[in-house]
């Protein structure tokens, strides 16, 4: 029985449609360039701006189950450490590319310094696909990877976390495999970590639990209340799962959710706490496979265009392009995931009236509990769960207004006042600290 529905939701896996093919690293060059006019940065700032400071790629040998060497390749990629140790997650999907990963990057970069946190940015990723490996052949692959990118993490220097596809079992192997090599308990090495070894309370709710709470504000501004706003969320995994949650509980009606293998719609509004349920008790924890009375399966591409109040696209990037950013029909975009929506989607959405909170504030939550994390770690002194979700709410609360009263000065776009804002902040770092030697 379970070997059948493991099967079934492998082959829904397969049928799954790619997503668009999107260059992200184009987008965000292209979103450099436009804020960069914006704020009038001479070039040769820009051109220092659009590209990583540093780029480790590395071919990762693994001895798989049967026996035979795999070799996978991996990146790690800082993009900038001008406001701090460079800080990002670690990614495993088969469409992982270094292009991508710059762009991930860099977009750490502005969404630390948006919510002012003393980080710059990085990322990392395996090109790998993590429902088709064993338990073994996944550690082997996190403890190698690690090793082969030792020289360039540490607290000091850049502190990996998760991302799509790994969770607090791999950042307890990174952080394992960075101790044992280097002789010594480094726990600031990584976050997003167990709480047993070291993780925060709060961690891993803190990036949907961000995009909640912007969900509020955003709400609130244009006038309406959570209470009974209709919402679709694209993505059930660490990020969507969780902001459905807590809108839920809020009072808001999620009449729509998908992950890569199936979405569904019900218009009294679904039962998340029994979707969540229903998804960690399935293989590789998908939605295939799921019913209840009144809620019908929809398309995945009929998710992005229900008539709601909020759409959250909480999975990858390129998902709203130039393709069906006019049949977009909700009010609201909250960017749960990274990227999500393309420069040129962004023009039409605008023109349309569409609000978009962006990646770089909206989904910023669980980076800002990863800062958390890190400094519980260096001073070895942990806090309760309510402190962090304090914290967290006054500091996305903060970034919000900020970039709310920026935009509405400027009669700029959200996004454009979010990247503005963390440019700003960046290159005022560059400017202060010098170009060595
Ligand atoms: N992967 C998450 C992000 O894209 C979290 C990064 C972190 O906590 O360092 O923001």
């Amino acid at each position: 029985m379970l070997r059948e529905t493991q099967e079934r939701a492998q082959s829904v896996v397969e049928r799954a449609p790619s997503p668009p093919q999107v260059n992200a690293y184009e987008m965000f060059q292209t979103q450099v360039d436009l804020v960069g006019e914006k704020l009038s940065l001479p070039s040769d700032l820009l051109a220092l701006l659009k590209v990583p400071e540093r780029v480790l790629e590395v071919s990762i040998p693994i001895r798989m189950d049967n026996g035979q060497i795999q070799v996978f390749q991996g990146y790690r990629v800082q993009h900038s450490s001008a406001r701090g140790p460079c800080k990002g997650g670690i990614r495993y999907h088969p469409q992982v590319t270094l292009d991508e990963v710059k762009a991930l990057a860099g977009w750490m970069t502005w969404k630390c310094a948006v919510v002012d946190i003393p980080f710059g940015g990085g990322k990392g990723g395996i090109t790998c696909d993590p429902t088709r490996l064993s338990l073994g052949e996944l550690e082997r692959l996190t403890r190698r990877y690690t090793a082969m990118i030792l020289p360039l993490i540490g607290p000091h220097h850049d502190i990996p976390a998760p991302d799509v596809n790994t969770s607090a079992r791999e950042m307890n192997w990174v952080m394992d495999t960075a101790s044992v090599l280097r002789g010594e308990p480094m726990y600031a090495v990584v976050t997003g970590k167990d709480i047993a070894v070291g993780g925060t309370r709060g961690r891993r709710e803190a990036t949907g639990r961000g995009v909640a709470i912007v969900t509020q504000e955003i709400l609130e501004r244009l006038g309406h209340k959570v209470q009974g706003a209709t919402v679709a969320v694209q993505g059930f995994g660490n990020v969507g799962s969780v902001a459905a949650l807590l809108l839920h509980q809020a009072g808001a009606k999620v009449i729509g959710v998908s992950d890569v293998s199936s979405a569904f719609y019900c218009e009294r509004g679904l039962n998340i706490p029994e979707m969540i349920a229903y998804v960690n008790h399935s293989p590789h924890r998908l939605l295939a496979g799921y019913s209840a009375p009144g809620a019908r399966e929809i398309s995945r591409e009929e998710l992005l265009t229900l008539d709601v109040d909020v759409l959250i696209p909480a999975a990858l990037e390129g998902q709203i392009t130039e393709k069906n950013a006019d049949q977009v029909r909700a009010r609201v975009i909250v960017e749960g995931a990274n990227g999500p929506t393309t420069p040129e989607a962004d023009v039409i959405l605008e023109e349309r009236g569409v609000t978009v909170v962006p990646d770089i504030l909206a989904n910023a939550g669980g980076v800002v509990v990863s800062y958390f994390e890190w400094v519980q770690n260096l001073q070895c002194f942990y806090w309760d769960e309510e402190e962090t979700n304090v914290r967290l709410t006054r500091i996305m609360r903060r970034a919000f207004q900020e970039v709310w009263e920026y935009a509405r000065q400027r009669k700029a776009s959200l996004r454009t006042a979010a990247l503005m804002i963390g440019i700003e902040r960046v290159v005022q770092a560059i400017r202060l600290r010098g170009i060595f030697p």
